[in-house]
């Protein structure tokens, strides 16, 4: 009898799968209806050898120490700063907006205190920040919104700015020195040997086993455990029982070309041609060295795997009724971006596991040294 059953083997999953084996001597099994672990974040060697991720470009970056060093036992970090320029008007420039950009687009050579009042010029005051389009135009005003933000949305969303949360354009900052990294993290780094082998790493111990090509709704009743921890989408597991949740969905095309680099920078995003959103040069990012290039192109849809929740007011009301479902249940947690349906970068799911991992841990009465079948556990490491 197994003590967990987790559902999904992305970083939710893995986390609480890794914890709840290593340092609560739980018995786990974790699945996924895919056949690979890694949830998002896997990454392969393509034909042509060149380490890629499938489900879109990943750049780990957090402010948390403890989350750094808590991944850092399964992985040697590889530093990575982010660079992303956007083309717009015939030009490729800094995104998120900074000093250079405005320069470059202007033919101005501001400093930042006179691009600091250009920008407060061009801002209009809102009274209240509640969409995607308050947060843009009251940081720089209708023209740069439109030539930054406007496109990109509705491509990415299906929506306009104005139907969506603040908080998703508020992911991008406007800044008046010339810091061009796309985060700002005191920590920024990516997985030397990629994601796949870090999750590897994190899942290789003698109390878990791993099940893939499998939906957990195939196990029920046949596979018993004690509790499941849920992190797939929170909506399929009510059997849509108030409706679907809507998911953001993406298309990703990859290209491999016979010359050593594709593009000037890790990421450029076209806000306002092409059906694509942006193109990522892989190389850039995994810092491989080799005479081919592999880039992705992101083409946003409606259908398909659900890679984001999409913020906005009507969605939050509907995962509420979900959420009042699952706090019902004492023997499932649901965890992670689908399963809290959250807009969640990895660190924020990895804390979210974490301290579902210290919440189970305490409910159990257990405390750092616990005996467990006779064996003194290590402190609680996190
Ligand atoms: P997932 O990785 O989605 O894992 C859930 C797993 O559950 C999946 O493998 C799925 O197959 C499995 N599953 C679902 N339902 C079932 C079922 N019924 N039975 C069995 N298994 C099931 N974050 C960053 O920090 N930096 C980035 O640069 C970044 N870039 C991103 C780019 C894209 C295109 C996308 C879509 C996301 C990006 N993210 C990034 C976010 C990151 O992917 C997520 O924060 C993280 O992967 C979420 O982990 P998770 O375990 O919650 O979900
Ligand atoms: N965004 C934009 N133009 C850009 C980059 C981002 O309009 O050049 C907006 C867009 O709505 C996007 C959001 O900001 O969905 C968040 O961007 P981020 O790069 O964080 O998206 P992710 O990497 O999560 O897809």
């Amino acid at each position: 009898m197994f003590d967990y059953l987790v559902v999904g083997a992305g970083f939710a999953g893995a986390v609480i799968a890794e914890r709840l084996a290593s340092q609560a001597g739980k018995k786990v099994l974790i699945i996924d209806k895919r056949n690979h672990i890694g949830g998002n974040t896997y990454d392969y060697y393509n034909s042509d050898g060149i380490l890629v991720h499938l489900y879109g470009p990943h750049i780990f970056h957090t402010n948390c120490k403890e989350i750094y060093d808590y991944l850092g036992k399964f992985t040697t970090w590889r530093p990575y700063e982010h660079r992303v320029l956007a083309s717009v008007d015939g030009m490729l420039v800094p995104i998120p907006i900074n000093l250079n950009t405005i320069n470059k687009l202007y033919g101005t050579q501001l400093c930042s205190a006179e691009v600091e009042k250009f920008l407060a010029d061009k801002a209009e005051k809102k009274d209240r920040i509640v969409t995607s389009e308050d947060v843009v135009i009251s940081k720089v005003g209708k023209e740069l919104y439109e030539k930054f933000f406007k496109g990109y949305t509705k491509k990415q969303w299906g929506l306009d700015p104005s139907e969506l949360d603040a908080s998703v354009a508020a992911r991008i900052p406007t800044r008046i020195n010339r810091d061009d990294r796309y985060f700002t993290d005191t920590y920024q780094a990516m997985p030397l040997h990629g994601y796949t082998k870090m999750f590897e790493k994190m899942l290789c111990h003698p109390r878990i086993k791993v099940m893939l090509n499998t939906d957990y709704k195939e196990i029920k009743g046949i596979i018993p455990y004690k509790e499941m921890i849920y992190t797939g989408p929170i909506d399929y597991f009510f059997d849509n029982c108030y409706g679907k949740l809507p998911y953001r969905s993406l298309e990703f095309k990859f290209e491999t070309i016979e010359t050593e680099c594709f593009q000037p920078t890790g990421t450029v995003n076209y806000p306002n041609e092409h059906p694509y959103t942006r193109v990522t040069e892989f190389k850039y990012l995994t810092g491989q060295k080799h005479p081919k290039t592999t880039m992705v192109y992101e083409y946003p849809k409606e259908e398909g795997d659900p890679y984001y929740p999409v913020p906005r007011p009507e969605n939050a009301e509907l995962y509420k009724k979900y959420q009042a479902l699952a706090d019902e249940m004492d023997d499932v947690h649901f965890v992670g971006r689908l399963a809290t349906y959250k807009y969640y970068n990895m660190d924020q799911v990895v804390a979210q596991s974490l301290t579902l991992f210290k919440k189970i841990i305490a409910s159990n009465g257990q405390e750092n040294g616990t005996q467990i079948n006779g064996h003194r556990l290590p402190a609680l490491q996190t």
